[in-house]
């Protein structure tokens, strides 16, 4: 028999979408299978699945019971509070129906929100699983954001109850959530109704009366409850997770459940090539969606252990992850470049020092993977390095190599070729033609209907969904990622950075008018430009140039980094140490074109010494001399 060839797979996946992706519907459990495969009469709105009815905890938990009740599920390690808990599919399961019993007990209720705000403990996914459980929907908030960021999350969320714990810990450090929650629902209009807090002792916790409940007293009360998974369509939203975008509002995307559980599922097989029985370790935070993706949802269907990591890669030492790996037997990786290029920091001998036979592959997403990091992990692994390129939107790869469906090479700079279901194109910026030769550079688009498993809408805005991402092209529907990319004649795509005012620092997706505004909610600043700057280490970091108000507060330099001081610390208190700026630097105009627009483009290039380009719309020329005088080295 020939060995399947990945380019027919791909082409059955656009040219007999129906067909193709009902043959993968039979990698999941349904209660009632789907009646139609794809509706799309409503573009750019696509159901996936419609008329099935399942359940996304279902799949990750309770379908495994007959065959592997007894086998790691779930293994939680911190090496900040020294704890390392391994939860079986039996325990799991109890554990979970303990944290539904409890969330129904405080009120929720199918298609309720439930917001988790927590570090990387165990208790998040048997919340976030819970609800899955009772088919209300989880708004996951990465706990390094601070109360403004939350609180707008919050706002927009409107969850029944808030799931979150004392604190969490960073390099040995305490980092209290509590005061960050309670100052977060004082900001915020809506008010949930319940707050269940995990008390990990890290911290003290004033309770409010009334609202605040124990994960400890809750799961003592509902211990070994049983609650049955809720049936839910294919449709149903199972969360919403905020991401960052070009205006200061985050948007919710919204995730589906029959499509979201089929596209992991294929995804497990087909690209992480991982298989039940085996352990998945992805050092993401479950804050972002890799962690959704393929820390819970992906490994728990494939009937995969998989490991939630809490702590930094480099304590106690450089080879901790090495040693996890080794230990629980870990079949497949997935990390983000920035932790690689921290690694190659460390003695490499740490690496050599443990067994890492049982790893098939790394892998890397959440920015570009630049190839002395690429080359360097490769040779210091022995094992391929497989780069995926995807965002919070699509849920899944939109880039990568299907090893799962023919075995093929990875090229160094390339995330890989366009993945089975996407029908993705390379658009000219200004004409929206068609770019089909080789190594034209365009605008990454997909055509309609996005595969199953990526966003439905934006959480109540299909407004904002539709014009946001399918109205970039005049006069074609088609979803832009906002990414530049070329294409080279074999079909492997390279990412070229964002066309829009996205940044990404460390793996983090960041806002720059996000940045802005709270920089601007300081009382000295009048006006601040935010743009990422190349980092050898995070990808980009964050770079501010603001006009002060009072200009004569600012004598010397020491009054200079007072303010700046106080300006990150407004970021700090607002979104988060995440979004803080690496500088704050003065200045007393910022490069505008003549109507008024920032150009941040040309300021990015000046930081990073490049040329800035065509500046004959710039309003006043001193304006980014001023800039190049202060970055100059
Ligand atoms: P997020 O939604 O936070 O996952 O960020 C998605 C964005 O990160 C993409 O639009 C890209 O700009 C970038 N990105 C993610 N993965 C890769 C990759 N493998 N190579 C290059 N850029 C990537």
């Amino acid at each position: 028999m020939t060995p399947y060839r990945y380019a027919d797979f791909y082409q059955r996946s656009l040219q007999d979408r129906d067909g193709f992706w009902a043959e993968q519907a039979q990698l999941i459990d349904w209660q009632s299978p789907p009646q139609q495969i794809c509706d799309y009469s409503n573009p750019p709105f696509a159901r996936w699945f419609v008329g099935g009815t399942t359940n996304l905890c279902h799949n990750a938990v309770d379908r495994h019971l007959q065959d592997r009740a007894e086998q790691p599920a779930l293994i939680a390690v911190s090496t900040e509070t020294n704890t390392e808990q391994v939860y079986t599919f039996a325990q799991l399961h109890t554990e979970v129906q303990c944290m539904a019993a409890s969330l129904l007990a405080l009120g929720v209720q199918k298609g309720d929100r439930v917001l988790i705000y927590m570090p990387m403990v165990a208790e998040a996914a048997f919340a976030m699983l819970a609800c899955a459980r009772i088919g209300a929907i989880h708004c996951v908030v990465f706990g390094g954001f601070a109360a403004g960021s939350l609180a707008s999350r919050i706002e927009d969320a409107e969850p029944k109850v808030i799931v979150s714990a004392d604190a969490g810990s960073r390099a040995g450090k305490v980092v209290p959530y509590k005061p960050l929650l309670d100052e977060a629902i004082r900001l915020s209009s809506h008010k949930p109704g319940a707050v269940l807090l995990t008390d990990r002792a890290l911290a003290a916790m004033d309770l409010v009366a009334g609202r605040d409940h124990l994960w400890g007293d809750l799961r003592q009360k509902h211990l070994n409850s049983v609650v049955p998974c809720e049936w839910v369509d294919a449709t149903h939203p199972s969360y919403t997770l905020y991401t960052s975008g070009t205006t200061g509002k985050p948007k919710g995307v919204q995730r589906d459940t029959g499509g979201y559980a089929v596209a992991l599922a294929a995804s497990m097989k087909y690209i992480y090539c991982g298989n039940p029985g085996e352990t998945y370790f992805s050092t993401s935070d479950i804050g972002w969606v890799v962690g959704h993706s393929y820390i819970i949802y992906g490994p728990l269907i494939a009937g995969m252990a998989t490991i939630m990591y809490e702590g930094l890669p480099t304590r106690p030492d450089g080879g901790i992850w090495w040693s996890l790996v080794e230990k629980y037997k870990v079949t497949v990786m997935f990390s983000a470049p920035t932790a690689v290029r921290v690694l190659k920091k460390q003695d490499p001998a740490l690496m050599a020092r443990y067994d890492l036979s049982s790893l098939r592959a790394l892998f890397l997403a959440g920015e570009p993977l630049d190839e002395p990091t690429a080359q360097w992990i490769s040779s210091a692994l022995g094992k391929p390095i497989i780069d995926n390129y995807w965002q919070t939107e699509t849920g899944w790869p939109i880039l990568s190599i299907a090893n799962g469906v023919e075995k093929a090479p990875s090229k160094f700079g390339s995330p890989g070729v366009a993945m089975y279901g996407y029908n993705v194109k390379l658009l000219d910026e200004n004409t929206g033609d068609e770019l089909t030769g080789a190594n034209q550079k365009g605008v990454v688009a997909i055509e309609g209907p996005l595969p199953p498993g990526c966003m439905q809408t934006v959480w109540r805005d299909d407004a904002r969904f539709v014009n946001t991402y399918w109205k970039s092209v005049p006069g074609k529907l088609v979803y832009s990622t906002f990414d530049w990319g070329v294409r080279d004649a074999d079909g492997y795509f390279f990412i070229l950075g964002r066309t829009d005012d996205v940044i990404n620092v460390a793996g983090h997706r960041l806002g720059t008018r996000e940045i802005e505004e709270a920089i601007s909610s300081h009382p000295n600043i009048s006006e601040v430009a935010v743009v990422g700057v190349a980092d050898a280490l995070k990808g980009q970091v964050a770079m501010a140039f603001a006009v002060v108000k009072d200009a004569t507060s600012l004598t010397d330099d020491a009054a200079r980094l007072k303010l700046e001081g106080e300006v990150m610390k407004v970021v700090d208190n607002s979104i988060g140490a995440v979004g803080r700026p690496a500088r704050v630097r003065f200045v007393t105009v910022l490069p505008k074109t003549r109507s008024g627009k920032l150009l941040r483009r040309a300021i990015q290039a000046v930081c990073e010494g490049r040329d800035p380009g065509d500046l004959t719309t710039m309003d006043d020329p001193a304006a980014l001399q001023q800039i190049r005088d202060l970055v100059a080295p």
